[in-house]
């Protein structure tokens, strides 16, 4: 039988505020463990939670950059269960008031819904010590610093129909986190998790499938590798005959499976009640109106923007968009004037290359908006090749320097003399006659290895318009 996957996505985000969801802990990532913790985020008896404004604020603007109804009043519940992570024995988590309904995320003109985001605070982090047994060690040790650093759950409707699409939605949201500033979506420090739940039906029906839920996704490469396998694993059982069970189960990047973890527990085995010592929030509309008015150019519009303003791909949007801080560089060069296509094919191109090899972040750059337009603007006025040009971004990206600079620095200046470049094809063409009399015959295929010749015998910096011009001068002379 033919089945269709039916995919949804929960993203946990850790928000950027300086302290903790419900105390005045920092909230700084890589401290020595347990140096950031007091008594209201290990549960201490007798102690009182107070709400952090900025975790609010940023809930809110997700949910606007979203365009998610924001509730008018919401609350905060206990999630009970026990986990050695956990020492209060409960999470404060939002059940069934949710800050945020509703909303939806745009991939290639396909709109994927969100169901709900809400707030809550994390737990703890385990780490497993010593040698063997469980998990391949002896013995575990706790680290509450992360116990109680707000984060949103972001819960997408199942209407993501491949691993792919999963990749691009995921993309899409942590990008929309990073413009908006309430996340920095750094996948290995934990700020940003996705768990998964696929489920898949035969095509055309309507009823949804079983579903399993993958936990354990550590990379957006994790996700697909994982959405993948679930979806063959699934079509192997239902093909067997036999039912998909409901379950949590664990991605092994190692073996490159997934591994049943627990039964998938339902709410009520959380027994979730409101949190008696927060009261209920009202969320005052003047305030969501002046967050409103804070809120930047998201990835969307830009991508537009650059298609019908300035004539980009859609592939080449996407991928300068994707990076803040490259495509904040691109708007300040092609302010100043520099060449949009240009700009975009040397970004996309040899920087994108440069950062791989090097492994290094966009923002390690020497790069600046000012070099940009004024390399754009040396191949313009034809004082450099534009593959000399290349050389000299390479040079940029390493280091700060100045175009001109390095142009002079390389003796990269393209020579545009026609006197001196006369000189040069006359050259190539005396010390070639055979292929100049194979041009004559009619081969005229010869004239591109008079341009290579006389490339090679500049250095590449000889005005390729200019030698055209030369090539068809001299040639009609050798003709004749
Ligand atoms: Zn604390």
């Amino acid at each position: 039988m033919e089945y269709e996957p039916v995919i949804g996505l929960e993203v946990h985000a850790h928000l950027k505020t300086k302290t903790k969801a419900f105390c005045g802990c920092p909230t700084e990532f890589g401290a020595q463990p347990n140096t950031q913790v007091c008594p209201v985020c290990v549960g201490m008896p007798g102690v009182l939670p107070v709400v952090n404004k900025a975790m609010v604020a940023c809930a809110i603007k997700v949910g606007l950059a979203l365009e998610c109804t924001i509730s008018a009043t919401t609350k905060f519940d206990r999630k009970n269960y026990f986990y050695p992570d956990l020492p209060k024995g409960y999470q404060i988590s939002q059940y069934d008031e949710p800050i945020c309904r509703g909303g939806h995320i745009t991939i290639r003109n396909r709109k994927i819904r969100i169901h709900r985001a809400h707030m809550e605070e994390d737990a703890g982090k385990l780490v497993h010590a010593g040698a063997a047994g469980l998990h391949g060690s002896d013995y575990s040790l706790v680290d509450y610093n992360r116990g109680g650093v707000p984060l949103l759950e972001i819960v997408s409707e199942p209407d993501i129909g491949s691993p792919e699409e999963a990749r691009l939605y995921l993309t899409e949201l942590r990008n929309i986190l990073r413009y908006i500033d309430v996340c920095d979506g750094n996948l290995e420090e934990g700020s940003f998790r996705c768990d998964a739940n696929v489920s898949i039906r035969p095509v055309g029906a309507t009823k949804l499938g079983t579903r399993a839920e993958i936990k354990n996704l550590n990379s957006f490469r994790a996700v697909q590798r994982a959405i993948q396998y679930e979806i063959e694993r699934q079509t192997t059982i239902l093909d067997s005959g036999k039912e998909v069970v409901q379950e949590t189960r664990l991605w092994n990047e190692s073996d490159g499976k997934t591994h049943p973890m627990r039964s998938k527990e339902e709410a009520h085995d959380y027994r979730y009640f409101p949190e008696p010592d927060l009261v209920p929030l009202v969320i005052d509309r003047t305030w969501v109106t002046e967050l409103s008015k804070e809120m930047p150019e998201l990835p969307e519009v830009r991508r537009q923007r650059y298609m019908d303003n300035l004539k980009l791909s859609y592939d080449d949007a996407f991928v300068i968009v994707e990076s803040k801080e490259m495509s904040d560089l691109f708007d300040q060069a092609v302010k100043l004037g520099a060449s949009a296509r240009d700009c975009s094919n040397w970004l996309i191109g040899p920087t994108l290359a440069y950062l791989r090899e090097e492994k290094k972040e966009f923002a390690d750059l020497a790069l600046t908006p000012k070099n940009l337009y004024d390399l754009s603007r040396a191949v313009n006025d034809g004082a450099v090749s534009s593959t000399a040009a290349k050389q000299v971004l390479i040079e940029l990206l390493a280091k700060k320097s100045e175009v001109a600079t390095i142009i002079k620095d390389l003796g990269l200046a393209q020579v545009s003399d026609e006197g001196d470049l006369r000189k040069a094809v006359s050259a190539v063409l005396d010390a070639n006659p055979s292929q100049v009399e194979e041009f004559r015959q009619g081969k005229t295929k010869v004239r591109q290895f008079f341009f290579g010749e006389i490339m090679k015998a500049t250095k590449g910096k000889a005005n390729p318009q200019i030698i055209n011009k030369l090539l068809d001068e001299l040639l009609v002379q050798a003709k004749v």
